[in-house]
């Protein structure tokens, strides 16, 4: 889904763009319309799907188009850790750099300036409060923050935040909010005393879920960082060096589905292909071919990602990096089936590091890179992202601290 189906202000668009967001992920897809709507939401998701955007987009578009209160504090982000209060404050600042809505993060083990700016920020108003419990509820203590006019509350990480036993902190913070405001409650689990915040907090909720199942362990993880040209090469390598006899490759379009498909032929490579501008009858007898083995290679859409049942698939190579790390586990696990074992490769292109890094994420590890084999010369460098906003025109007034 694009980002412009969500009917956002224009220099919230720019924002996302600056941030090299092109489409949303599926948690962003759920939740931006229920808040954009004014639901409560309570939203089982996981680091690495996108949830901060899920947030913040609609909270500053929010900002951004509805009336508020001027001098005072309008949004409240709890989170566990000073860490992930930074990192939200970053991804905060890098959305709404075009925009006029200003941020603080407000959290613990800073010195006296960072107090005296966080005191000064609470008592005149910030749009966004970015806040560890603890921090927060001190500053709450010494009567300057100003919460009248509060008009959405946003808990993230919130089983870590019970785990660390921040649960009174919490509490004591809701306390001083206005009743009537909208609530929003992000958890990676939903253990029963996360059920029961939400009961206490928000009102009737919507729910979404965005759980993934981890891959099987049996299935060998490898990735290749490459340059676009050297992808056909590579697949034709690793075909013919290995001696598999099932293997399935996938391409996010049915353009690159065709012309692989075409290039493998021309090399010889007993492969065929399957997408949506197949007939039926095509499909299925394409399909056949692959399950009873008579086509070692099948090259596929996404549309074979899911529920498809072919046992003994040896290898599974994504041509180009999913979109999101549902359709990654879901293309790889159709190797290593029933008690097999089964490799998946993965190859990313320099565009495409951002988007494997979230898998990664997700998965809570990293895919081990192996190296392109000397023929093909280089490949690109794997490089880390971290969270920067592009500079430009942009006229923030935003008062992070970093
Ligand atoms: P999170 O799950 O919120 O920690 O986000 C994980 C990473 O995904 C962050 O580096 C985000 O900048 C990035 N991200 C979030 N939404 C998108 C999107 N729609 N497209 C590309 N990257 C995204």
């Amino acid at each position: 889904m694009n980002f412009t189906e969500f009917g956002f202000d224009a220099r919230l668009m720019e924002g996302i763009d600056a941030s090299g967001y092109e489409e949303a992920t599926p948690v962003q897809e759920q939740v931006i319309p229920l808040v954009m709507a004014g639901k409560d939401v309570i939203a089982s998701a996981q680091t690495g799907t996108g949830k901060t955007a899920a947030f913040l987009l609609p909270l500053i578009n929010k900002i951004i188009t509805d009336p508020h209160e001027d001098h005072t504090n309008n949004a409240l982000v709890i989170v566990p850790t000073r860490e992930l209060a930074i990192q939200i404050a970053q991804h905060m600042e890098g959305l709404s750099y075009f925009t006029s809505v200003s941020s603080i993060a407000v959290y613990g083990g800073g010195d006296g300036g960072a107090f005296v700016q966080e005191k000064k920020a609470l008592s005149h108003g910030a749009d966004v409060v970015i806040c560890t419990p603890g921090k927060m509820m001190a500053h709450i203590k010494m009567g300057y923050v100003k919460l009248s006019g509060l008009k959405y509350l946003i808990l993230d990480e919130a089983d870590r935040m019970l785990d660390m036993g921040f649960y009174d902190d919490i509490m004591f913070i809701i306390n001083h909010l206005p009743k009537k405001r909208q609530n929003l409650l992000f958890s990676a689990t939903m253990p029963h005393k996360i059920r029961e915040l939400a009961r206490k907090i928000l009102h009737e909720p919507a729910e979404v879920n965005i759980s993934i199942s981890k891959p099987n362990e049996r299935i060998k993880q490898e990735a290749f960082v490459v340059y676009d040209t050297q992808k056909i090469p590579l697949v034709k390598y690793l075909l013919q060096k290995n001696n598999f006899k099932s293997v399935l490759i996938f391409c996010s379009s049915k353009i690159s589905v065709k012309q692989l498909t075409r290039d493998l032929r021309r090399a010889r490579v007993l492969a065929d292909e399957i997408h949506s501008d197949l007939e039926q009858d095509k499909r299925e007898e394409v399909l056949m071919q692959f399950k009873s083995r008579r086509l070692p290679v099948l090259v596929a859409t996404d549309i074979l990602s899911r529920g498809i049942d072919i046992d003994n698939i040896d290898l599974v190579i994504n041509y180009d990096v999913p979109h999101d790390g549902e359709d990654y586990v879901h293309r790889i696990g159709r190797t290593a089936r029933a008690a097999a074992e089964g490799t998946a490769i993965t190859f990313i292109s320099e565009k495409e590091q951002r988007k494997f890094q979230r898998i990664e994420q997700l998965l809570g590890k990293e895919v081990h890179k192996e190296k392109i084999p000397e023929q093909f010369g280089e490949g690109p460098e794997y490089r880390k992202a971290h969270h920067t906003h592009q500079s430009g025109q942009g006229h923030s007034r935003s008062r992070l601290m970093s």
